[in-house]
């Protein structure tokens, strides 16, 4: 009998590019990013710049601040979290709760509740659904004042 039971690969951004299977290094983000004043670390393919997938890591820590992500990916994601952090920044709701729609929306834990986890799909689910509640809130918001 088969066995079902696949080894789940737990790749916390360290081991293999997700684009190419090249081996991912952890370096200084000089040369990649135009200004790194902020000595910036990354996890980057090691065939960078051929395939430019890298993740930023949380300052001063390794850890990395989600998955590793091509030009296209880390834009789309740059473009989600804008449209995501409107939803705290207005006012409408706080951070928290922000983030608890997040994990609610991708159906994750709140601890994976992080837009630079999110591949295509669910960063064009967050840019659609963010526009959509904050329309909601801006016609109560605005239905309020009018009263
Ligand atoms: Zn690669």
């Amino acid at each position: 009998m088969k066995s079902n039971k696949k080894k789940k690969m737990k790749n916390n951004g360290a081991l293999r590019c997700p684009y190419c299977g090249g081996t991912v290094v952890y370096r200084s983000a000089e040369g990649i990013y135009k200004d790194n004043s902020k000595d910036t670390m990354l996890y980057v393919c090691s065939h960078y710049p051929a395939c430019d997938a890298y993740v930023r890591v949380h300052p001063g820590t390794k850890i990395p601040m989600g998955t590793m992500a091509d030009q296209n990916l880390r834009s789309l994601r740059n473009t989600a979290h804008r449209h995501f952090d409107k939803l705290h920044k207005d006012g409408y709701m706080t951070r928290q709760e922000a983030y608890m729609w997040l994990a609610n929306l991708i159906s994750a834990p709140l601890s994976q509740a992080h837009i630079g986890y999110l591949g295509e799909y669910y960063c064009n689910l967050v840019i659609k659904e963010s526009d959509k509640l904050l329309r909601t809130k801006q016609a109560i918001r605005k239905s309020k004042c009018e009263v």
